[in-house]
């Protein structure tokens, strides 16, 4: 735990009373790691097929099919993982997360000395509140602010707007600085909060709803995916076996619940209650 002036060294910001540091955490560049795990995997005799969107998928037969609008494949093992964007593709999936959009941009390159000054440990940060601002300095010292939701998914019409205004509020030395680039991702949230994992069918395996930290966790999934595939299900039946809920109101009206359920939790957290 660090109080407001041991934070100070790590975040050069008036805003916090103080704040916990976890050693065990990290950043990394994830463009770079979805790019090294697509040449790993075509490496070792994977085959991606990009702009492919599966439109069906029969998971009910012992060899699943996926079909595209061009054509379709049999499967002898078929692992799901659109997460926030397999949309209504398998109805069985849908009520069980929600997609999520969440907000990134990136400043101009701020340079070595603004940069430091700003995270002179060059941490990445996340607050506490229901509605979270997180942050980070990328390789080339731009600030990456990221926060808000809008649950379903839509992107926001003005992101930098959004954004900027968070952002000045934790670095006001940061008022007027170019913003190059903004953009809005989905990410799949289940109602607990908790990943899921499970098998529809007998060779149909699905993972998802890693509710906005999927880095790490999308990648434990998927080793423990691997194991089950290849004949060891003793990690996946732990995780398969957590119970999950529906999001309350179907999909008419999940929505506007979380909306409310999310305006209640963001009042909270501007009265500090
Ligand atoms: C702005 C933003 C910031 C984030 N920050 C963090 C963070 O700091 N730390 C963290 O841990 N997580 C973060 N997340 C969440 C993280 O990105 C996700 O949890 C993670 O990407 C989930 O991985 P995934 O492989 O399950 O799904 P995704 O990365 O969403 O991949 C799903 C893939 O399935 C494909 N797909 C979907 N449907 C179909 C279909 N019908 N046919 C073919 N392909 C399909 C999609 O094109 C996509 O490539 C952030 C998300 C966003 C949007």
């Amino acid at each position: 735990m660090l109080d407001k002036d041991q934070l100070r060294k790590h975040v050069n910001s008036d805003l916090y009373a103080g704040g916990l540091i976890d050693h065990s955490g990290g950043h990394m560049h994830p463009l770079n790691l979805a790019l090294g795990e697509a040449a790993a995997f075509e490496q070792n005799g994977g085959t991606i097929y990009e702009k492919s969107p599966v439109i069906d998928v029969d998971h009910a037969a012992a060899r699943p099919v996926v079909r595209t609008a061009r054509g379709s494949m049999t499967c002898k093992t078929l692992v799901l993982c659109g997460n926030a964007y397999l949309g209504h593709v398998v109805p069985t999936l849908t009520s069980r997360v929600m997609p999520v959009s969440t907000q990134v941009m990136a400043t101009e390159p701020l340079g070595e000395a603004r940069a430091h000054d700003l995270l002179p440990t060059d941490t990445c940060v996340e607050d506490i509140r229901y509605i979270l601002d997180y942050y980070r300095l990328s390789g080339d010292k731009r600030l990456l602010f990221g926060g808000g939701t809008v649950y379903g998914g839509a992107d926001p019409s003005d992101i930098k707007a959004k954004l900027q205004r968070n952002m000045d509020k934790v670095f006001p030395q940061l008022k007027g600085v170019r913003i190059d680039h903004a953009r809005s991702g989905n990410f799949a949230l289940s109602f607990s909060r908790v990943p899921q994992m499970g098998r529809i069918g007998d060779n149909t395996y699905f993972a998802h709803g890693y509710s906005g930290h999927g880095v790490t966790g999308s990648h434990t999934f998927g080793r423990i995916l691997s194991e089950a595939i290849d004949g060891d299900l003793t990690r996946f039946d732990v995780f398969a076996k957590v119970p999950w809920y529906p999001f309350p109101g179907g999909r008419m009206f999940r929505v506007p619940y979380s909306m409310i359920g999310s305006w209640w939790y963001g009042l909270r957290d501007k009265l500090g209650v």
